[in-house]
């Protein structure tokens, strides 16, 4: 019995120190990803919205928010905001996924 009691609290130390190494990186990510929204926030209602432009790099937006399906951020920048901030900066809607979406070639 005693031995069984020792493996569930080894056991969950184990998990407790994932746990904690896997937050400090996200962690990081997080600040990093608010450092980038604090600084994109003046120009975000500029040239961004209205150009179909990434909100983070003002590359093409070639990423499109499911289910809402606006188009804010390039392929690069999309998985990141779905996978950190969770919300269209458009329309506040959840980011359930996302999807690549193909510009040019079919212009008239
Ligand atoms: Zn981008
Ligand atoms: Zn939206």
């Amino acid at each position: 019995m005693a031995d069984a009691h020792r493996r569930v609290a080894d056991a969950e130390r184990c998990c407790a120190e994932v746990l904690e190494q896997q937050s400090a990186e996200g962690h990081k990510l997080k600040e990093e990803w608010q450092k980038i929204t604090a600084a994109r926030q003046k120009l975000k209602e500029q040239a961004a919205s209205s150009r179909n432009l990434c909100l983070v790099c003002f590359q093409l937006a070639d990423w499109s928010t499911i289910p809402c399906g606006h188009a804010c951020y390039c392929n690069t920048h999309g998985p990141v905001a779905k996978a950190l901030e969770d919300r269209c900066p458009v329309c506040k809607g959840d980011i359930t996924d996302g999807l690549k979406i193909f510009l040019g070639g079919f212009h008239p």
